[in-house]
């Protein structure tokens, strides 16, 4: 860490010689400190320095003296992307705080600043990891006056040899530029680009100028509405541009297609998408849009679906411009992609959290929205089966676990922004946001939202500023609602009772001394003989009784998560239970069979349903189930029960008969994207050796399975499905896929998981090893693809010794990788293991470690759930 004044280097420079200046700088640093030593001063950050990355605390003291901030931005962009890009910022702002020093959010360090002057006059700045600290003394009470010249960090600029762009969220601008990192801090940004000749460029304010300079070009942007360094966003390089007129307002699209026909096929469709949801949502929200221009860019590869840069969003590429071929899944996923940015500008851009925990409410909020919009131009999807299936079973999946979490959590530093996200956010915050306005009716929901985006436009508000004026349009108690669903972790158990003319909901929380109770909206349904009846339930208390229907008084069965809605624990009474097991096929609604697969799922993890008879109830629906959304949900669990739940002795029984029926699917499936999900569950489950000398016929290409396309990539999959089945010709088969491909990418990655396949334990020791050091795990889906290999079911009594081990290098993993890596790795490393000795180690783990960081232990619990449960069962 670097404490140091840049004193005796000073006087503002302009742009152009910020380069040079940079070169000499680490050699006047260097001579500071050397100077320093002489004096004997104090080289140790003083301990009122703010932490790296931007801190809570830090943020907070900002947020409550600055005002009236505006950046002015100016980039000189090299279309080499090694060369640097040399930049100056010119911020303005008033504080109410002139007795500490300010500090500014920068990383890319000491030989990256040029210059720094307060006011005109140099300034006497001290840097130290993540920040530029500048003395309080040099700060006035009315208006300040910052101006730094500097080379901009290149970690969140995405440089290409014709192209870049910026991606600042979470909180990354300060990667690249300084900047009062944080979402509540809004400020006008003004900006000044170069650029070479050839290149376009975008940014959120319009274009007001336009020069050519030496062999560049150099474009201005009017100053931007209030938004915060998140959504700041550029990008420059070699686009083509489509501009369109839609409604009075013109759009334009940036895109690097080179395939014209393509742009041509998509082009009236992307417009129309966008001007249809910014239509949508005028009328939704009663207030227009507020950020001028529309633009966006599509972006190969972008890291994201979108991002929701007001006036410029990006886009992945892939997303929006569809095949010919395109599915009606791919186009209301795009259809739902823009309506989602779109639906930002409003929830997130106008309003924005003030702190990042707050995040999952602009993104629930977006899908929310999109799904409004949507949902209705795809009249033959069934959308409510869509959202049971999309998020019920992954929402339970962590809720399920001791390992889960609330939707709000604490977030002590920007820096850690990426570990909030997961199925919670994802899956859970939008069943919650549905229960919502369910509770409130659509009405109200909308009324309420209309208030919240008008009192904190171009502000910062947080969920609980929402719930508050939510709370003002009815009568129930949202504070407490809230606190039960989104601030605390976890679900209702909920016990179904009958007796004498009255049904009854029995809630209790499953966290020891917790005594949470739980208010939902339950959509109940009663069957009886021929006949299906609906019964509306608002659970509140501890019990909750309803009075059944005369016609119904002695239902065959009462599913509470019939309709879709309810969310919970569920344990079905008796009579239910065998109903299901016995019937379930027959029933006719498929949001209703859906239901019953995900609530028969969560019984069988109880053990109140035998593993056994569920994959057998599976195989009879297979038979005669129709829809696509139910033959995913329910093949995805039979491949969970069959390896993970059948012991060794069940699994060779019935063996025969599922491979059976997944073969009988295929060919029956009248889908291409069907015949595939039952050919991947074949794949997944085979073990018999007439289905494995299938399965190498296929690979070999000696029988073909009409209507099924298989890529490279299906067919290196099936090698080492193969291979990992111990095939007599394993290792042949591995060598002879290794030469068939034509795709050097997916050949390296072939090359890479192979050994972790070998039947050589020594090879498999070697490749784990090899794992400890971070240059191994730089590619990281190749890790975990090689992981699940290694610690497949067939191979786990071999691979149970690995165990230790990837545990211990957990914290390692999410030190160097990316944000989802850990739940990866983790899941990787247990998927495979169903044994009392595996779970022992991770028990034993957890227990031995001291001070352990409280999500990766979260995350171990959620990977080792099943693992838990299985072992329990005590089948091995
Ligand atoms: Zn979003």
């Amino acid at each position: 860490m670097l404490s140091r004044g840049l004193n005796g280097f000073s006087g503002f420079q302009s742009v152009e010689s910020v380069q040079s200046v940079a070169k000499t700088l680490t050699t006047i640093i260097i001579f500071l400190l050397v100077m320093d030593g002489c004096h004997g001063k104090d080289k140790v950050a003083e301990k009122d320095d703010p932490e790296p990355g931007v801190g809570r605390t830090l943020a907070t003291e900002r947020a409550e003296s600055i005002e009236g901030l505006s950046y002015d931005l100016a980039f000189t962009i090299p279309a080499t992307p090694s060369d640097p890009i040399n930049g100056k910022a010119t911020i303005r702002f008033t504080t109410k705080d002139v007795t500490h020093p300010l500090v500014l959010d920068f990383s890319p360090g000491a030989d990256h600043i040029a210059s720094v002057s307060v006011g005109g006059r140099p300034s006497h700045v001290r840097l130290v990891k993540d920040h530029i600290i500048i003395p309080n003394t040099e700060l006035a009470s009315d208006d300040n006056l910052v101006e730094i010249a500097f080379r901009a960090g290149d970690a969140s600029l995405n440089r290409s040899a014709d192209f870049m762009y910026t991606l600042f969220v979470p909180a990354r601008a300060h990667l690249a530029f300084p900047c009062f990192d944080q979402p509540d801090l809004k400020a006008r940004f003004a900006l000044e680009l170069t650029v070479p000749a050839d290149w376009q460029a975008v940014s959120n304010g319009t274009e007001t100028f336009h020069e050519n300079v030496g062999n560049g070009i150099r474009i201005r942007y009017a100053e931007t509405q209030p938004i915060p360094t998140y959504l700041f966003a550029f990008a420059a390089g070699k686009f083509q541009v489509e501009s369109a007129e839609r409604g009075g307002r013109w759009y334009r699209m940036f895109h690097r297609e080179t395939d014209a026909k393509k742009v041509e096929r998509n082009r009236k469709a992307v417009f129309d998408l966008h001007a249809s949801s910014l239509e949508w949502l005028e009328k939704y929200t009663g207030i227009p849009y507020r950020f001028g221009k529309f633009d966006f860019v599509l972006i190969p590869s972008f890291q994201f679906g979108g991002m929701e840069h007001p006036g410029s969003i990006f886009y992945n590429e892939a997303r929006i411009l569809l095949e010919e071929s395109a599915t009606e899944t791919q186009m209301l996923n795009r259809a739902e992609t823009i309506a989602h940015e779109t639906a930002h500008m409003w929830f997130g851009d106008l309003v924005t959290m003030k702190w990042f925990n707050d995040v999952w409410m602009k993104e629930v909020m977006a899908q929310f929205m999109a799904a409004k919009i949507v949902d209705p131009a795809f009249p033959n999807v069934n959308h409510d089966l869509r959202f049971l299936v999309g998020h019920y079973p992954s929402a339970y999946s962590v809720d399920r676990t001791s390992g889960t979490h609330p939707i709000r959590q604490d977030l002590a530093n920007l820096d850690e922004a990426g570990s909030l996200y997961g199925a919670i956010i994802y899956d859970k915050a939008p069943i919650v946001v549905r229960q919502l306005e369910q509770l409130l009716g659509p009405d109200r929901l909308q009324e309420g939202l209309r208030v919240y985006l008008k009192q904190f436009q171009f502000g910062n508000a947080t969920w609980l500023d929402l719930v508050r004026i939510l709370g003002m349009q009815t009568k129930l108690d949202l504070a407490a609602w809230s606190h039960a669903w989104v601030e605390e972790a976890g679900r209702p158990s909920i016990r179904i009772a009958m007796d004498g003319g009255h049904l009854a909901f029995v809630q209790s929380d499953p966290q020891p001394g917790r005594s949470l109770r739980w208010t939902e909206r339950m959509d109940v349904l009663l069957g009886t003989g021929q006949t299906i009846t609906s019964l509306p339930v608002e659970l509140a208390s501890e019990r909750t009784e309803v009075p059944l229907p005369p016609h119904s008084f002695s239902p065959q069965f009462v599913l509470p998560t019939g309709g879709g809605l309810a969310y919970g624990d569920f344990t079905l009474d008796d009579a239910t239970r065998s109903f299901l097991l016995r019937n379930l096929p027959d029933l006719k609604d498929p949001l209703t069979r859906g239901a019953a697969w995900v609530t028969l799922w969560e019984e069988m993890l109880d053990r109140r349903v035998q593993p056994l008879d569920f994959v057998s109830l599976a195989m009879v629906a297979l038979e005669r189930e129709d829809t696509e959304q139910n033959v995913r949900l329910t093949l995805s669990y039979v491949d969970d029960a069959f390896w993970k739940f059948l012991p060794d002795s069940a699994r060779r029984q019935i063996a025969p008969k599922l491979e059976n029926a997944l073969r009988t699917g295929m060919d029956r499936a009248t889908s291409s994207t069907l015949k595939s999900t039952y050919f991947n569950a074949f794949r997944s489950t085979v073990t018999t050796p007439d289905g494995v000398a299938f399965l190498e016929r296929i690979w070999r290409r000696q029988e073909k399975i009409p209507g099924l396309i298989l890529s490279e990539p299906d067919e290196a999959g099936m090698a080492l499905d193969l291979s990992v089945r111990s095939a007599p010709a394993a290792a042949a088969i591995l060598e002879e896929q290794r030469t068939r491909f034509m795709n050097p990418d997916r050949k390296a990655r072939f090359e890479f998981v192979m050994p972790a396949l070998s039947e050589r334990q020594e090879t498999r020791d070697e490749w784990f090893a090899k794992l400890s050091n971070v240059e191994n795990r730089r590619r990281e889906p190749w890790v975990i693809e090689g992981l699940r290999y290694l610690h497949h079911p067939l191979r786990a009594a071999q691979s149970e010794k690995y165990l230790r081990s990837g545990l211990e290098l957990l914290r390692e993993i999410q030190r160097t990788g990316a944000v989802f890596f850990p739940r990866d790795w983790m899941d990787a490393t247990l998927s495979g293991h169903n044994t009392r000795t595996a779970a022992a180690t991770v028990r034993a783990f957890l227990s031995s470690q001291k001070d352990y960081p409280i999500r990766l232990h979260r995350i171990i619990l959620q990977s080792a759930d099943e693992l838990f449960r299985a072992a329990e069962t005590g089948g091995n």
